[in-house]
């Protein structure tokens, strides 16, 4: 109830009226936090640093960034500039509309000015126009309001604060066009939430996300001049661009100086830490992201239980399995089984069941992991069984490092969309375990960490006289963890046909995809969750 009240009293900013014009759900978005960069937006950005900052030019009747609010509609906003004439107001707002589009003054740029004018109007002044400076095209465009846009303004304020306080997102657009300029196509996912195969591509504009990581241990990584500078006993060994990190990854002992923490908190660019041997020690989370209320119907979610979720999680693992084991030996004497167990997980309806059938196809999955192992090579890398922590032998050494890559991959793509890894759905979260990156990892297991580990030791890319002996432990040299991290951020940046969605994405962002499922599966977008299968 609380919360309700915080919503109502709060005032609707302009900007969210507008967008929601242009389409419900990209309002829901940008309410529940959701930020994106788009090469339109990044324009519109820089036009808006130039008239953002409040200023009064020299001739006192030009304003720049004016804070403006309707106390009775109860909404602000900032509006780009103001030219007082001795008749009144004319205001100004700045578009970064491209060059190869027509100058059109749309709906939400007549919803954004009407509520501008009435919100000056409001505070005691007269307007006496409008107009639209299109940033690229150079041009002014004068824009006559009516008394309608004024009605749809307020309905539109009204709408917007119902949205915000509706328990489910809004559906996304069917087939529009808008979507293929809307910036926030990225995360919506209008066409996959069907959870078929996508027809019209609608292109994504923000990049996957990749990841810079530091293996030399005993390094320094600092920030100077919008550089990340890595020194070794006062030697620079690297320096990269801050704009290019999108996500850092540190392996074993290495310091950050906290300026660099900072600086990437700020840019909201994840950190990770993992030990030498690959355990995942922690993770940096800004203080500000997104979608806090799918946060808390997965926290609601997770003590209830959804089977279904866990059940999809370990059928798509098992199948992956068993399609990984194909590739390598069709003739497997383990594969039979393992689609038994699939079929036997279909119509499982008791967590026990479900828990079972995925312990016994991970037992008959790896009794076989040898065979993923060429012949000839097979001497050299003795296998007996999966055992962790300590790994007992050169592949268990191997996997587990791969699988605390995979788990910060997706750690990084459940927090990238506000959900909390700790709250999970097949991993109990009383473990204290990342729980819900542990289940989205399920599915990825086999086609991204036990297929690396296959191409590496196949290829030849690391040797058995790349791992140290330790009190019946294997550990990596530090040569063989380097060829290890090239090899998965190799098969992460390769691109695949989307076995859902038909269309070409890397590992890397299918995982992000699946993350994204998972939250709209959570926020209502969605009424079922689907999990990767490979052919
Ligand atoms: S992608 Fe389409 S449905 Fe999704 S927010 Fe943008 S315009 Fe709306």
């Amino acid at each position: 109830m609380d919360s309700e009240k915080e919503h109502d009293d709060e005032p609707i900013p302009i900007s969210l009226v507008a967008n929601y014009i242009f389409c419900p759900r990209r309002a829901w978005l940008e309410a529940a936090g959701e930020k994106v960069e788009s090469a339109q937006i990044s324009v519109g950005d820089t036009a808006h640093k130039r008239v953002d900052a409040p200023t009064l030019t020299d001739d006192a009747t030009l304003f720049h960034a004016l804070d403006v609010r309707h106390s009775r509609w109860n909404v602000s906003g900032r509006l780009d500039a103001a030219q007082r004439t001795p008749d009144g107001m004319v205001i100004r707002e700045y578009k970064a509309t491209p060059v190869k589009q027509s100058m059109q003054v749309t709906d939400a740029m007549r919803t954004q000015l009407a509520l501008q004018s009435a919100c000056l109007q409001d505070m005691g002044e007269t307007v006496l126009g409008t107009e639209i400076f299109f940033i690229s095209h150079h041009r002014r465009v004068k824009v006559e309001l009516t008394d309608e846009d004024f009605h749809k303004a307020e309905d539109a304020v009204r709408q917007v604060r119902e949205m915000i306080n509706a328990p489910a997102a809004p559906a996304p657009l069917e087939d529009s066009p808008r979507c293929l300029r809307c910036s926030h196509v990225g995360i919506c996912l209008p066409e996959e939430r069907a959870l078929g195969t996508v027809t019209r591509r609608v292109m994504v504009t923000s990049p996957d996300h990749q990841v810079t990581h530091l293996t030399t241990p005993g390094t320094r990584a600092s920030s100077h001049d919008g550089r990340m500078l890595v020194t070794k006993r006062g030697d620079e060994i690297a320096s990269v661009p801050l704009d290019t990190i999108q996500a850092l990854q540190l392996h074993g002992n290495i310091d950050l100086t906290s300026g660099l923490i900072r600086e990437l908190l700020w840019r909201n660019v994840p950190i990770m830490w993992c030990s030498g041997t690959g355990r995942l020690y922690g993770w940096t989370s800004p203080s500000y992201g997104p979608n806090g209320t799918a946060r808390v119907e997965q926290h609601v979610a997770s003590h209830e239980g959804r089977l279904g979720l866990a059940r999809e999680f370990i059928q798509a693992k098992v199948h992956n399995q068993a399609v990984l084991l194909r590739r390598s030996d069709p003739a497997n004497s383990a594969l039979p089984q393992l689609r038994e167990i699939g079929k036997q997980l279909k119509n499982c309806n008791r967590w026990q069941d479900v828990l079972g059938l995925e312990g016994e196809a991970a037992a008959l999955y790896f009794s076989q992991f040898s065979a993923l192992i060429k012949p000839a090579k097979r001497r050299g890398w003795p296998w007996v069984a999966r055992m962790r922590r300590p790994a007992p032998d050169e592949l268990n050494s191997l996997l587990d490092y791969t699988y605390a890559l995979l788990l910060a991959d997706c750690i990084r793509a459940i927090t990238a969309c506000g959900l909390d890894p700790h709250a999970g759905f097949l991993h109990s979260s009383s473990r204290n375990k990342p729980a819900l990156a542990l289940d989205l990892m399920e599915e990825f297991r086999a086609p991204i960490a036990d297929s690396i580990v296959q191409t590496v030791v196949n290829n030849a890319e690391v040797s058995p006289q790349g791992f140290s002996h330790v009190l019946g432990s294997v550990r990596m040299r530090d040569d063989t963890r380097r060829s290890l991290v090239k090899a998965y951020e190799r098969r992460l940046e390769t691109e695949i046909t989307h076995p859902l969605f038909g269309y070409k994405a890397t590992w890397r962002r299918t995982i992000e995809i699946q993350a994204r499922l998972i939250l709209g599966y959570l926020d209502g977008t969605q009424s079922s969750y689907k999990g990767i299968r490979i052919r």
